[in-house]
């Protein structure tokens, strides 16, 4: 069996004092790979940092929205450098935050756009992070959209119905563990009704964690139970959930067979 989280932060402060441990445990949960996502210039290179040392991790280079206003065009020449690294599989976390708004919002559309430019100009899909922002989202990709251009809109918050426009436009639906938690019935609809050639699981530890360790950190060993509640939720067996998920990923990753 193999699962892959497809969004986690591996590269925080959080996991500084056991990274070892949280890696091991997730490859004995038959975790095989995971992809640590960059927020910033630095963390970017920190994810990058870890590929080389660890063979089951693979890294997003990308500045997220909530860091919009400290970002210059020094960090995008940077974030297009580590794009060409080889184990950088993606351009994220990149997109719009308008619940928090800890950025600007001109900022963020402005950072938004270069960063489709750069995953554009290297040919890498995107991993788009949309809060309360599903509108301005859905224009910006449509007014991107190329030939071959492909993402995953991570910890989808949307209903089923944007989550089918964003289907149709080539994009995969990312769920989080926060799937578990009784009242996500939204995302429960959505994970329940998507085609499930078009599914990823994720854990975006060390934040989000499910059911049944809410309160502790989350770590990706724990996407197992967005399997769980997956699997549960279609009436198809986990190992089913597991497979598919695990081959999405590793197609839009385009991700080496794990070893
Ligand atoms: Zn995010
Ligand atoms: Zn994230």
């Amino acid at each position: 069996m193999i699962l892959i989280d497809s969004h986690t932060h591996l590269d925080m402060k959080k996991f500084d004092s056991d990274r070892d441990q949280v890696i091991e445990r997730a490859l004995s949960a038959g975790v095989r790979q995971i992809i640590t996502i960059g927020i910033d210039t630095k963390s970017s290179m920190k994810a990058v940092a870890l590929t080389e040392r660890y063979p089951s991790v693979f890294a997003s280079a990308g500045i997220h929205p909530h860091n919009a206003d400290r970002a210059d065009y020094h960090d995008l020449k940077h974030i297009a450098l580590l794009a060409r690294r080889e184990k950088v599989v993606a351009i994220g976390e990149i997109g719009l935050d308008f619940y928090r708004n800890l950025s600007s919002r001109k900022k963020q559309r402005e950072l938004f756009h270069k960063q489709l430019d750069i995953a554009l100009s290297v040919d890498l899909p995107v991993v788009i992070h949309d809060r309360e922002a599903h509108e301005e989202v859905l224009e910006t990709l449509s007014s991107f959209k190329r030939n071959g251009f492909k993402g995953v809109i991570h910890c989808f918050s949307g209903d089923y119905n944007l989550a089918k426009t964003f289907i149709g436009m080539g994009y995969y639906i990312s769920i989080p563990g926060t799937i578990t938690v009784k009242n996500a019935r939204q995302m429960q609809d959505v994970a329940a009704r998507i085609p499930s050639s078009k599914m990823l699981l994720e854990t975006d530890a060390p934040f989000l964690t499910p059911v049944p360790h809410r309160g502790q950190r989350n770590e990706p060993s724990f996407v197992i139970y967005a399997a769980q509640k997956v699997a549960e939720l279609r009436g198809i067996p986990f190992e089913e959930v597991a497979q598919e998920t695990s081959n999405n990923a590793s197609q839009l990753f385009n991700l080496p067979l794990p070893t």
